[in-house]
């Protein structure tokens, strides 16, 4: 098991996961969403993605068992153990623009912290994919609008995460302390390889 890595609220951070190897995410104090994204480790073009990922699950939600899939249609991470279950595969990571668009704030979000952590790999803004939101709680209403609910995860609960192919990985300890995305607070995330 590797030492873990405590992400503070409101950053990211990148580690390397070798195909065999199983990230373990946790939601130390709980209700905090983890913003997951990865990249073959050799060739950043190819990516997670959030469509192909649904489309290969056939759902808009995936749980224990879920595949997470690149946008060459290749398995990247199995989701091996989950003390969860709900999580988003519908969001963008949060972001300045969205900030300034919807609360009128000036500040930077998941998508930013991501690229800060993932920059020292050459990987820019422009290249960071919507994320595999851990813990976040999502739905469509009836007349399909996004809702966002409080997080259903708890002080310690985890989600591993076993990889089918060499990856960078970037998490992000979600910045949103604006709705109930995170309970209206932020908290850190741990990550380990175990
Ligand atoms: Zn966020």
């Amino acid at each position: 098991m590797s030492e873990r890595i405590v992400i503070a609220p409101k950053s990211a951070e990148a580690v390397i996961v070798k195909r065999g190897q199983t990230l373990r995410v946790t939601d130390i104090e709980g209700q905090q969403v983890a913003d997951f994204v990865c990249f073959n480790e050799t060739d950043h073009a190819e990516y997670f993605s959030q469509a192909k990922t649904r489309i290969n699950n056939w759902s808009a939600r995936i749980a224990q068992g879920g595949l997470l899939y690149s946008n060459l249609n290749n398995v990247m991470f199995e989701i091996t153990t989950d003390k969860v279950g709900v999580h988003d595969l519908l969001f963008p990571p949060c972001n300045r623009f969205i900030y300034k668009k919807i609360f009128n704030d000036d500040r930077t979000g998941c998508l930013e912290h991501l690229t800060s952590a993932l920059e020292v790999h050459g990987i820019g803004i422009g290249e960071i994919p919507d994320p595999f939101n851990l813990f976040m709680n999502t739905s469509l209403a009836e007349d399909q609008a996004l809702r966002i609910h409080l997080p259903v995860s708890k002080a310690d609960d985890y989600t591993e995460l076993t990889a089918r192919m060499d990856c960078l990985v970037a998490v992000s300890s979600c910045a949103d302390d604006l709705d109930d995305c995170n309970g209206g607070r932020c908290t850190p995330i741990g990550i380990e390889v175990v």
